[in-house]
């Protein structure tokens, strides 16, 4: 289940660490609790496979500090997947567009 999603948020994990922490090899600490952390959350989703992506996502399931934390892995990490894994960073800015066109759909509509 969210294997692709999956795929992106570790890739991502990756990139940040690797460029703020310098871990000898694999991720620091930290970083690996908060991938576990982010996998288990993906997991567990109740969207399965129809989610959006987390950044658009109405539950919110991550806690406020893991939350604030895998904002700063996307925000430092984001734009560097686009040239390292161009084909999963289009995939998942895509499906975040998308979801956020349809928010924006009906948010006007219930204004009305
Ligand atoms: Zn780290």
């Amino acid at each position: 289940m969210n294997e692709g999603e999956k795929k992106v948020v570790k890739k991502m994990i990756i990139i940040y660490c690797r460029a703020n922490h310098k871990p000898i090899s694999g991720l620091c600490q930290k970083c690996s609790a908060l991938k576990n952390y982010a996998m288990k959350r993906l997991e567990n989703c109740p969207f399965g496979e129809n989610k959006p992506t987390c950044g658009s996502c109405s539950i919110h399931c991550y806690k406020s500090d893991m939350r604030q934390k895998i904002k700063e892995v996307m925000r430092l990490a984001g734009p560097r997947m686009l040239f390292r894994h161009p084909i999963d960073a289009i995939r998942h800015f895509y499906k975040e567009y998308q979801r956020n066109r349809l928010y924006a759909v009906t948010e006007n509509f219930s204004r009305k």
